[in-house]
């Protein structure tokens, strides 16, 4: 599925009143759990839209699109227990999973960290504006801005919090950027895409067998603020 046609069927669907999920989590092979959320929400570069993880596999498949629709909903509506059962269990959950959340989505954010105080929410988000939104509120909570060869030049001019640079194809240079925590190579089903150089920051979860719950032996995104050497 391309990107073009994710985004039709999920302004398709939304024509139709939004479900209520009885579980909003959702489960992930690298991460364990995450949030997963519609592609309406994001604001992809060229080489985001081009490599969009949310187009393919399970997570593309109609039920899944609607779920994150009606995720999308929750969050928005403010109307949150459900996801603070959920998440108050779990020692950590991935935000975004799929999609990207926006200002309007910060507060529920704000509000679901602070009453799942023994759960680490962490993630990436395309909006640099989310993420200085919500870092340094809560001790749990944090956003690393992701970033690519085809983002626009200056966009990060300013901003002093984490960054991950990819989907990284063969040709494109990493910068020399103390903010990169991670840097992940354009992959698909946890195998690099063939001719992408090697890179000390790569996410392991990258490199075949080693991605099954990879993040929870890795953790470099969890605390991605110590990851570069800030202490919150
Ligand atoms: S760098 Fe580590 S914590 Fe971050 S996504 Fe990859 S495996 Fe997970």
């Amino acid at each position: 599925m391309s990107y073009r046609r994710r985004l039709s069927a999920e302004r398709r669907l939304l024509r139709s009143p939004p479900a209520k999920p009885l579980i909003v989590l959702s489960s992930n092979h690298k991460t364990g759990t995450s949030i997963n959320l519609p592609v309406i929400n994001c604001k992809p570069t060229r080489r985001c839209a081009a490599a969009c993880y949310a187009c393919v596999g399970p997570i593309s498949w109609g039920n899944s699109i609607r779920k994150a629709l009606a995720v999308d909903a929750v969050l928005r509506s403010g109307e949150l227990e459900g996801l603070i059962w959920e998440c108050r269990r779990l020692r950590d959950v991935r935000l975004n999973g799929s999609g990207d959340m926006t200002l309007e989505h910060v507060p529920a954010l704000l509000e679901l960290a602070q009453e799942c105080p023994g759960t680490v929410l962490w993630g990436f988000t395309r909006r640099r504006q989310v993420a200085e939104a919500v870092n340094g509120k809560r001790r749990n909570l944090s956003l690393i801005v992701s970033f690519d060869t085809t983002s626009p030049a200056g966009e990060l001019d300013g901003y002093d919090g984490p960054l991950a640079f990819g989907p990284r194809r063969p040709r494109d240079r990493v910068p020399d950027d103390r903010r990169i925590v991670t840097v992940f190579p354009e992959h698909r089903i946890g195998h690099t895409m063939r001719g992408v150089p090697f890179h000390p920051k790569d996410c392991p979860a990258t490199r075949g067998a080693q991605r099954l719950m990879a993040c929870a032996r890795c953790r470099r995104c969890w605390r991605p603020f110590l990851a570069m050497g800030h202490k919150l």
